[in-house]
């Protein structure tokens, strides 16, 4: 009110929340499929759900190009350091989604070849459960994630604060565990 009446076509908002809302509507994601989970990540993209609905259409097949990582299936220890490089190779701001319970939390395979979780290896943003789970339930993981990023901070990627967290834990942000140290 106010301002908006005295400069009609104009809209008044604060650039945080206006960049956040941008952000959140034009996800590129970048694939990481691995097994049968694959499935339901196709399901998802086709038009009887149609991702493109959430402004996440777009797959991209270079992690430079790619600010959601949607990891789709089982890791196992071999294709670890592969997930980490990838997660490394994306610009921030950069999310990250564990699509199923076997890139939750190894599912059912509990036992020494798997990685019984990607957060053992890199931040998780949303974790969506079932094996596999609905096209519904990744619709509903990716809008958590778009609220979560419509909420972020203007200056979590800064420079300086990045830097001030390396100072204070003692490592990058974005690497939690070396692939190696990751088997348990
Ligand atoms: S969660 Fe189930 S469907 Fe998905 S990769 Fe694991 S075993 Fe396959």
């Amino acid at each position: 009110m106010g301002l908006e009446q005295k400069l009609p076509g104009f809209v008044t908002t604060k650039l945080e929340p206006a960049v956040n809302w941008a952000r959140k509507y034009s996800l590129f994601q970048y694939p990481f499929v691995t097994a049968c989970c694959g499935m339901e990540y196709m399901a998802t993209a086709c038009s009887r759900y149609d991702i493109a609905r959430f402004g996440a259409e777009i797959p991209r097949f270079s992690p430079r190009q790619a600010d959601l990582l949607m990891v789709v299936g089982t890791i196992n220890h071999k294709l670890a350091p592969f997930l980490v490089t990838v997660y490394e190779q994306m610009a921030e701001p950069k999310w990250v989604i564990a699509f199923g319970v076997c890139a939750s939390t190894g599912g059912f395979y509990d036992n020494y070849a798997t990685v019984q979780g990607i957060d053992k290896l890199i931040p998780v943003d949303v974790y969506i459960p079932g094996c596999p789970p609905r096209p519904e339930q990744v619709l509903d993981g990716l809008m958590l994630l778009q609220q979560k990023i419509q909420n972020e901070p203007w200056d979590k990627y800064a420079y300086e604060k990045r830097q001030e967290e390396v100072r204070q834990t003692g490592r990058e942000g974005s690497r939690i565990l070396s692939p190696l140290s990751a088997g348990g």
